[in-house]
C-alpha cells in the first residue's frame, strides 16, 4: 500500500509555512484525539498518521528529506518509516502542542520534564557512482550509547546493586541555612543523582552506560546526488528516562565515475570521433549507465556538439522518470599520417578549397551554451 502525501494528509498546499502546518495539525489532532474518540481505532490510526505527518514537515530537516526524496527517503528499522507506536509516543514528542488546548501533556503526567528525547546522529556512506543512480543497500556503522548489559544500565557491579546516598537520603539536594535563608544546592556526595554506587560496573565504569558500534542496514533510493541526506527514524542516541530515541541522519556521498558525470538527472560524457567520420556520419556503441548503446552520428557532425540520447540519464529520486545521456563529440585531428594518408589528405584539403594560408573563421562559443540550446 503506498503511503498518503504528508501534505495532503495535513491539508496543506507544499508552500505552507511552518505555522500554516502547525496550525492545520491542531485542527486535525484534535478531531483524532483518542481521548475524543474512545475505543474507535479509525480515529486513532488518523491520528497517528497526522502526527506522523506533522513530526515530518515541522522539522525543517526532515520537510527537506521529505521533499526531496518523498517517503523513499523516510527510514526506520526493518525498512519503512512507521511514524509513532503509540498515542504516548505522539504526546513525548510534542507534548506542548496538546497542552495549548487541553492543558496537560504527556497523559498521566509525573516527571514529564526528566523525560529527555535521545541526541540525533549522523554518519556518511560512500556509495558507487552507479550504486547511486540505481539504487543499493549500504551496511553503515554507527556508534551510540546503549544501557549496560552487565548491570542492566544500574552501573553496579553485577551482585551489588546502587544504594540511596546517606548525605542527602536519596534527595540528591542538601539544604543549607544561611542565616535567615535556606539554600537547596546539589548533594556533593552524589552529585545530584540520590545514590552511589559503592561497587562500579568494571564494563562502564559505573555509568550504566556503554558506547557499542551497531550495524544498520540503508535502503540508498535510486537517484541520489552526492551530499544529500536520509533520515532513519528513532536510530539516534537512546532517550534519557524513557524519552524516545533520536533520528539517524545518513549523508550519501557519491564516488565520481571514471566516464560518466551528473548534472541533475542528465549523465554527461564525452567522446573523442575522428573527423573523417563525423564528416561521413556513423552509428557508434557509446558506453552509457546501461551498458553499451548505440549513438547514431549525422554525416557533417561539428566537433562539439552535444548529441542526446533520450531516457538514459538517473531515475529521478522522486518522480522516477528518467533524463538523458549527453555526449559531447569532440573531433579528433589524425596525425602520424603516412605517405599515402598524407597524399589523400592533401588532395583532399585541395579538393574543399582550404589552402593553409587562408583566413578562418572565429567564433567563441563554449560546451554549455550548445547544451542550453537544447
Ligand atoms: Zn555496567
Ligand atoms: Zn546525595
Amino acid at each position: 500500500m503506498s503511503k498518503q502525501d504528508y501534505y495532503e494528509l495535513l491539508g496543506v498546499s507544499r508552500q505552507a509555512t511552518d505555522a500554516d502546518i502547525k496550525a492545520s495539525y491542531r485542527k486535525k489532532a484534535f478531531k483524532f484525539h483518542p481521548d475524543r474518540n474512545p475505543g474507535d481505532h479509525e480515529a486513532e490510526e488518523k491520528f497517528k498518521s497526522v502526527s506522523e505527518a506533522y513530526a515530518v514537515l515541522s522539522d525543517s530537516r526532515k520537510r527537506s528529506i521529505y521533499d526531496q526524496f518523498g517517503h523513499e527517503g523516510l527510514q526506520g528499522a526493518g525498512g519503512g518509516y512507521h511514524g509513532f507506536n503509540n498515542a504516548d509516543d505522539i504526546f513525548s514528542s510534542f507534548g506542548d502542542i496538546f497542552e495549548d488546548f487541553f492543558g496537560f501533556g504527556s497523559r498521566g503526567g509525573g516527571g514529564r520534564s526528566r523525560v529527555r528525547r535521545g541526541r540525533d546522529l549522523q554518519v556518511e556512506t560512500q556509495v558507487d557512482f552507479l550504486d547511486a543512480c540505481f539504487g543499493t543497500k549500504k551496511d553503515v556503522s554507527v556508534a551510540h550509547n546503549v544501557a549496560c548489559e552487565t548491570c542492566d544500565g544500574t552501573g553496579a557491579k553485577v551482585g551489588t546493586s546502587p544504594e540511596n546516598c546517606s548525605y542527602c537520603h536519596g534527595r540528591g539536594q542538601v539544604q543549607m541555612n544561611q542565616g535567615f535563608f535556606t539554600i537547596s544546592t546539589t548533594c556533593p556526595q552524589c552529585q545530584g543523582q540520590g545514590r552511589v554506587i559503592r561497587e562500579k560496573c568494571p564494563d562502564c565504569h559505573g555509568r550504566g552506560i556503554v558506547n557499542k558500534k551497531r550495524k544498520l542496514s540503508v535502503k540508498v533510493p535510486a537517484g541520489v546526488s552526492n551530499g544529500m541526506r536520509l533520515l532513519m527514524q528513532n536510530e539516534g542516541e537512546i532517550g534519557e528516562n524513557g524519552g524516545p530515541p533520536g533520528d539517524l541522519y545518513v549523508y550519501i556521498g557519491v564516488k565520481p565515475h571514471d566516464e560518466f558525470e551528473r548534472e541533475g538527472d542528465h549523465i554527461l560524457s564525452e567522446i573523442q570521433v575522428p573527423f573523417p567520420t563525423l564528416s561521413l556520419g556513423c552509428e557508434l556503441d557509446v558506453n552509457t549507465i546501461d551498458g553499451k548503446s548505440k549513438l547514431k552520428i549525422k554525416a557533417g557532425t561539428q566537433s562539439g556538439a552535444v548529441l542526446k540520447l533520450k531516457h538514459k540519464g538517473v531515475a529521478n529520486v522522486r518522480s522516477g522518470r528518467r533524463g538523458d545521456h549527453l555526449i559531447l563529440v569532440q573531433a579528433v585531428t589524425p596525425t602520424k599520417l603516412s605517405t599515402k594518408q598524407k597524399k589523400l589528405m592533401e588532395e583532399l584539403s585541395k579538393e574543399l578549397g582550404v589552402p593553409c594560408s587562408s583566413k578562418v573563421k572565429q567564433e567563441k562559443r563554449g560546451f554549455w551554451e550548445k547544451f542550453t540550446d537544447e
